[in-house]
């Protein structure tokens, strides 16, 4: 090692738990009877002599025609549970096809090598994306019988053009789903009915395939008589994957969860970086903390408290180079991967001439075979270390490394698990690492470990239900094909409602045999997104498209003068043009951030549902937010120093969001000790804290929220904290933080208390997206009033056990 720790267990010790995760043996089974002779030989060639028993339960329901999710850790061989099913028909039915989905292009690449090495006769595997040319693509609708695509692809390529593809369709036996857990939030809503959509349609085409499955001797148990294809989702570990899985397809699905692959043994430590000294400039801040100021709200009045997980992280790395031990670092940005990466390769040469050359970077923007060579490296021993992006999460081959570092929380146990998996050879013992950032979830989670080891990964929460996803999803259903009132029912409550409503605004025509779209093109609908057309972020130089900015958020993002980072590269905005939906940017790095200000006000629409708990009330319900984003400020990267404020000229937004809130009486507060000067701060200072936290119970990070306190609202008249989905609509998060508010509030309430600051600093009550640059906060007083709330809320769960 290159430095000295301070040894276990002292204040100094920057390790606040470790825990243990024994090895685990694997439990093989036979092969089912049903898969082909073929299939096992071409499997055992590559070396899979017999299914793990998880793999063999789910192909099982599979082939019997049960939907099914397998739920299982990192590199417990998902595949194989849905390649079984799926390859075992195809060679026993020749005209049978299949249809899988994959989150990214790079996991569909993956898994379309994955098959093609298999080499089975007729089952002809092609990708078909953005990527694919257009010469190929006539061959694969006509000849493919194993379709790999993307959930855009099948909602703006696949689905409108379904009558090119009606053979394909007529003989859909399996649509495999996998990664589904990140169909979550807006995004997971959309693919929802993008899925619904594809069951439409294949149903529209009466299958002539000459045997369903199950039909050639099933599994046992009864098998519904499948009226389309059988949905086979793959899912990392979650809670109630079933049921996410069926608000995901619609359908009923069986869960297989009990990983039975072997595992080696992991130390998993939690880790926080020391304070610095009072005096001294924070350094190096993290990219994406940037990026996260410039996103709505703005406002960071305090220089970071703690030394920086990167920099941090950048030392275990060289630490765990210079031990010989292969190692993966993940960091949100990728200019992170790049600070760590080079911060680690000088510590190691000025220790060791040379030996700063076995540390690289590893990020998106690799081509393919650079990605290749680099995994093979590290495998292979040549490379110790490695600094990567966590997007690379997904379809990435690295798996048996010596040690994991995951520098920041990565928002939800599900990818923490993910991260961590990749560390473990079969029978060696491995070790994962969490270095926390300055934030009060990460803050909270390396003092309460029992939140991320003693529980289930969080349910993946998407809701279908959103009117601003399901009146544009059935304008596109419709555009497909006329809707019926037999399709309503397939998209589910609020349907009926949506579509009077797009018959209102003349999208829409009702004639006797159904509902027909208007309009000559298809309906413009962006699967990542609600409220209108994205804007453009273009660079002026090259009129090259970076990408793209929720219109909800570009006034934050993209105002004139904000500091946009794309991949980790850092662009300045020249102009933002609303009515073209665009945003101009030259590549800059500033040594200043942005931060916008806003001005925000609310208005409850409806209550939904609330909870009568005396003094205090909690609610959920429909609001209306207006908020303009009226200057910003630049202050300077390494002490955050105010540099200057500038004003902006934008006009003001309307949000309709689904909001959870509560109110406390004034006299409850008076009675806690709450003085009324101290009201404001200490709603507000709750506020901030219960965003920070809500990604404990919900799969969103505090970018999804938007949150607002007011010591007297004229709606609820009382203080009253809201917290609200900041995309319109709602996406389900306010929801959950409703049914789970227990929970929630009394995570923040303790991650206030337990914070070691005297007056709230960016680990409990301050925030990065402050519109009022974190003033007023009382911290203590914060405390008072949860106190207030959970005690009432407790009161009431005793006095009521059925009230929900
Ligand atoms: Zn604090
Ligand atoms: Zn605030």
């Amino acid at each position: 090692m290159l430095r000295a720790r301070t040894p276990g267990g002292g204040a100094g010790n920057p390790v606040t738990h470790v825990e243990r995760i024994p090895a685990r043996p694997g439990t093989a089974v036979d092969w089912p009877e049903w898969v082909p002779a073929e299939l096992r030989a071409v499997l055992a060639g590559q070396g899979v002599v017999a299914p793990w028993r998880h793999q063999a339960e789910a192909a099982g329901h599979a082939h019997a025609g049960r939907h099914v999710v397998v739920a299982t850790g990192t590199a417990s061989g998902k595949s194989l549970a849905y390649q079984l099913p799926a390859l075992a028909t195809l060679l026993t039915d020749p005209r049978a096809t299949v249809l899988y989905l994959a989150p990214t292009k790079a996991l569909a690449a993956d898994q379309l090598r994955a098959v093609a090495a298999l080499d089975l006769d007729g089952v002809r595997p092609a990708c078909y994306d953005g990527d694919t040319p257009r010469g190929e693509r006539d061959w694969i609708r006509a000849h493919s019988r194993f379709v790999l695509t993307n959930p855009d692809m099948l909602h703006h390529g696949i689905l409108p053009g379904h009558a090119r593809w009606s053979t394909f369709l007529r003989r859909l036996a399996f649509v495999v789903v996998d990664e589904c857990h990140t169909y979550r939030g807006v995004f997971g809503s959309h693919v929802a009915h993008v899925l619904r959509r594809l069951r439409r349609q294949a149903a529209r085409y009466p299958g002539t395939s000459g045997s369903v499955p199950g039909q050639r001797g099933g599994t046992g148990g009864p098998r519904p008589a499948p009226d389309g294809p059988v949905f086979v989702l793959a899912s990392a570990t979650s809670g109630d994957p079933a049921a996410a899985a069926e608000r995901l397809t619609g359908l009923p699905v069986t869960a297989v969860t009990e990983d039975t692959a072997p595992r080696g043994g992991l130390t998993f430590a939690l880790w926080e970086p020391p304070p610095l000294p009072p005096s001294s400039p924070s350094d190096v801040p993290d990219p994406a903390d940037r990026a996260g100021a410039a996103a709505p709200g703005g406002g960071f009045d305090a220089a970071p408290v703690r030394r920086s997980a990167l920099r941090e992280t950048a030392d275990l790395l060289s630490d765990t180079v210079a031990a010989g031990v292969r190692t993966l670092a993940f960091v949100r940005s990728r200019r992170g991967a790049e600070v760590i990466a080079t911060t680690a390769r000088r510590r190691l040469d000025e220790a060791v001439p040379g030996l700063g050359a076995r540390v690289a970077a590893y990020r998106s923007g690799y081509l393919r075979e650079e990605r290749r060579s680099l995994e093979q490296a590290l495998l292979g021993g040549e490379l110790l270390g490695l600094a990567s992006t966590s997007a690379l999460e997904l379809g990435v081959d690295l798996v048996g490394l010596d040690a994991v570092l995951i520098c920041g929380y990565p928002g939800t146990r599900a990818s923490l698990w993910q991260q961590a998996g990749r560390a473990g050879r079969s029978g060696g013992e491995a070790l994962a690492v969490l270095v926390a950032r300055d934030d009060p979830l990460d803050t909270y989670l390396v003092h309460h470990p029992q939140a991320l080891f003693g529980r289930p990964v969080e349910a993946t929460v998407l809701d279908p239900a959103n009117p601003y996803v399901l009146g544009p999803q059935l304008a596109c259903a419709a555009a497909e094909s006329p809707l019926t009132p037999a399709d309503l029912e397939l998209f589910g409550a609020g349907a009926k409602e949506a579509v009077e409503a797009l018959v209102a605004a003349g999208a829409l025509r009702h004639r006797p045999t159904g509902w027909y779209w208007r309009h000559a093109g298809r309906p413009e609908v962006d699967l990542r997104g609600t409220g209108g057309t994205p804007v453009d972020v273009v660079e002026s130089s090259t009129g090259r498209l970076l990408g793209t900015v929720d219109p909800a958020s570009a006034h934050f993002q993209v105002h004139p003068g904000a500091v946009y980072l794309h991949q980790g590269v850092s662009y300045v905005v020249d102009a933002l043009d609303l009515d073209d939906g665009c945003a101009l940017v030259h590549a800059e790095e500033p040594d200043w951030s942005t931060h916008p200000r806003d001005v925000t006000s609310l208005s409850v629409a409806s209550v939904r549902s609330y909870l009568d708990a005396g003094p205090v009330g909690m609610f959920l319900g429909e609001v209306d937010v207006t908020s303009q984003v009226v200057s910003y400020q630049r202050r300077r990267l390494a002490s955050g120093e105010v540099l200057a404020t500038l004003p902006l000229d934008l006009p003001a937004r309307e949000l309709r969001t689904v909001a959870v809130w509560f109110t406390v009486s004034p006299e409850s507060l008076a009675a806690a000790g709450v003085d009324a000067a101290e009201v404001p701060g200490a709603l507000h200072a709750a506020e901030h804290a219960a965003i920070g936290l809500l990604p404990l119970v919900a799969t969103c990070d505090r970018w999804d929220i938007g949150g607002l306190s007011t010591a007297n609202h004229p709606d609820t008249e009382a203080p009253t904290v809201f917290v609200y989905d900041g995309h319109p609509g709602g996406a389900g998060f306010a929801e959950r933080a409703y049914r789970a508010a227990s929970e929630w509030l009394t995570a923040t309430r303790d991650a206030i208390a337990e914070c070691g600051c005297e007056t709230g600093c960016p680990s409990c009550v301050q925030s990065p997206k402050c519109g009022n640059g974190n003033n007023p906060l009382a911290k203590s007083e914060a405390v008072r009033v949860l106190d207030v709330v959970l005690s009432n809320l407790a009161r009431l769960a005793t006095a009521e056990p059925d009230a929900t």
